[in-house]
């Protein structure tokens, strides 16, 4: 970006967010600079996007811009240009800084779109320059009413079709469009925790707050707008489900005046992505054990079995945080499964203890309760040691403030309780096999998420035993058990 860093050595400032130009052939940055309140941009620039002859006319006062025989030209004193023959205002006339002509912006749509052979619509609010005849509507969202019940409301302007997927925690509106221009609001209300673009192009997604219930959206086309109405119930009181017939109730009818049909409004899967964590890796060989097995082996010998239980079972994708031998920081971790919008974190390792016949396999999850607060505040570092079994303590990451499993603590207890139950059918479990501590690594992941201390490599039995073909499937039988058991809770077919 050359052209950017030459243009603020001039004295502008790069605008707050750089605007793109959006074409058939893709994105790309354009360079613009912001100078007393206006946004403009070198002549020479334009001149390269869009194949313009731009020539100084030292005579007239001016620079002439020609495209394809007609010709632009713009007034250097006065906040004009003539477009074959016929003037057109800007904000500002053109402006020569160190050696190069700066524009206003608005030159673009007001003039060269005259004489250019496609559209040229500059988007303000989206920070779009779209080139072409592409389909952008202008999508913008508004909370209606905070409830709950929680209400919505998407348009989508021109109308485009949409549709809509309610998933865990959030619903996704997928419009057919080639880019949105949106204007969404900045903060969420009663139920709605936050409405977003979506990660991938044209969605936006409504992110519900952890007490939402059921959600339902209903576009209807209209007058030339697509309207998507949301409703989001509060989540019912426990007493209540337990009250309702075991037989499901009939379909509420369709409200007056939805006659069209929704689109399509259906639940995605809930279980749809894990992330299973080999623990350590590379130099970070994790626990030693007194025959020369170290944790990082163990670790990824059975997030492979694993994996391949889940994958060929439950058609479920599976990411590993590492799948050889290598360095990985937790925070890069956490940023894989939090990227990948993983529905379950696992992390694995093994466990080490200062006397030999500590053995079993523990749970860890993270819970904020005040045995986890007492440890987070007494770490004046990132590293606090707490006691473990056998007397000895141990050094363990702690986590921040802004942690983002916070939302998600009642799931990965859970998720925590549903292991310790089929670890407890296949392996030896510890006399603790079930803790919550502040691990960092799990602090980090914006999604349901547990740890396993599969046995002690400290202990000769358990050393043998870890590296046996049986012991490992008996593990990753146990988790892939539980996976199933979440699934079904996730998916309101199991009470915890
Ligand atoms: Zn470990």
């Amino acid at each position: 970006m050359l052209l950017l860093t030459s243009l603020l050595q001039a004295q502008g400032t790069a605008p707050a967010t750089p605007l793109t130009l959006l074409s058939r052939e893709g994105r790309r940055p354009v360079p613009t600079i912001v100078l007393n309140g206006q946004e403009l941009i070198a002549l020479d620039d334009v001149a390269a996007l869009f194949q313009v002859t731009v020539r100084e006319d030292t005579l007239a006062g001016g620079i002439t811009m020609t495209y394809d025989g007609q010709t632009i030209v713009i007034s250097n004193d006065q906040p004009m240009a003539s477009v074959s023959g016929r003037l057109v205002a800007l904000p500002s006339p053109a402006l020569r800084l160190d050696n190069r002509w700066l524009v206003p912006l608005e030159l673009l749509p007001r003039a060269l779109a005259l004489i250019y052979e496609v559209p040229i619509d500059l988007r303000r609010t989206s920070r779009l320059l779209v080139v072409g005849d592409l389909r952008v509507p202008r999508v913008t969202g508004r909370i209606d009413s905070a409830g709950p019940p929680t209400r919505a409301t998407i348009e989508i302007s021109p109308a485009a079709p949409v549709t809509v997927t309610i998933e865990a925690g959030r619903l996704l509106v997928r419009i057919d469009a080639d880019a949105l221009d949106v204007g969404l609001p900045t903060n969420g209300a009663g139920l709605i925790e936050q409405m977003r673009e979506g990660d991938q192009p044209t969605t936006v997604a409504v992110v519900l707050a952890g007490q939402a219930g059921a959600a339902r959206a209903d576009p209807v086309e209209a007058g030339g707008v697509t309207r998507v109405t949301i409703n989001i119930a509060g989540a019912a009181a426990p007493a209540n489900v337990a009250a309702l017939p075991a037989t499901a109730a009939p379909a509420a009818a369709p409200p007056v005046g939805a006659a069209a049909a929704p689109i399509l409004t259906r639940s995605g899967p809930l279980l749809q992505t894990i992330v299973i964590d080999p623990g350590h890796g590379g130099n970070d060989v994790g626990v030693r054990g007194v025959r020369g097995v170290d944790e990082k082996t163990i670790t990824l010998d059975v997030a492979r079995r694993l994996r391949t239980l889940i994958e060929m079972r439950l058609g479920v994708r599976v990411i590993l945080t590492r799948e050889d031998d290598r360095a990985v920081r937790l925070d890069e971790r956490t940023a894989l499964a939090n990227n990948s919008k993983a529905d379950l974190f696992l992390s694995l390792h093994m466990n080490a203890a200062p006397v030999e016949n500590v053995a079993g396999a523990e749970v860890f999850y993270l819970r904020l309760d005040r045995e986890g607060e007492d440890a987070r505040r007494a770490a004046a570092s990132e590293a606090v040691v707490l006691p473990v079994l056998g007397g000895a303590v141990r050094s363990i990451d702690l986590i921040r403030w802004d942690l983002a499993q916070a939302r998600h603590v009642e799931e990965s207890e859970v998720f925590a309780g549903i292991l310790e139950e089929h670890l407890r059918a296949h392996v030896i479990m510890s006399r603790r096999p079930r803790q919550n501590a502040p691990l960092r690594v799990l602090a980090g992941v914006d999604m349901p998420a547990a740890s396993i201390e599969m046995a002690y490599l400290t202990n000769p039995e358990q050393e043998q035993l870890a590296l046996s073909e049986a012991y490992q499937d008996s593990l990753a039988r146990a988790m892939y058990d539980a996976v199933v058991d979440f699934r079904a809770y996730l998916e309101g077919q199991r009470v915890p």
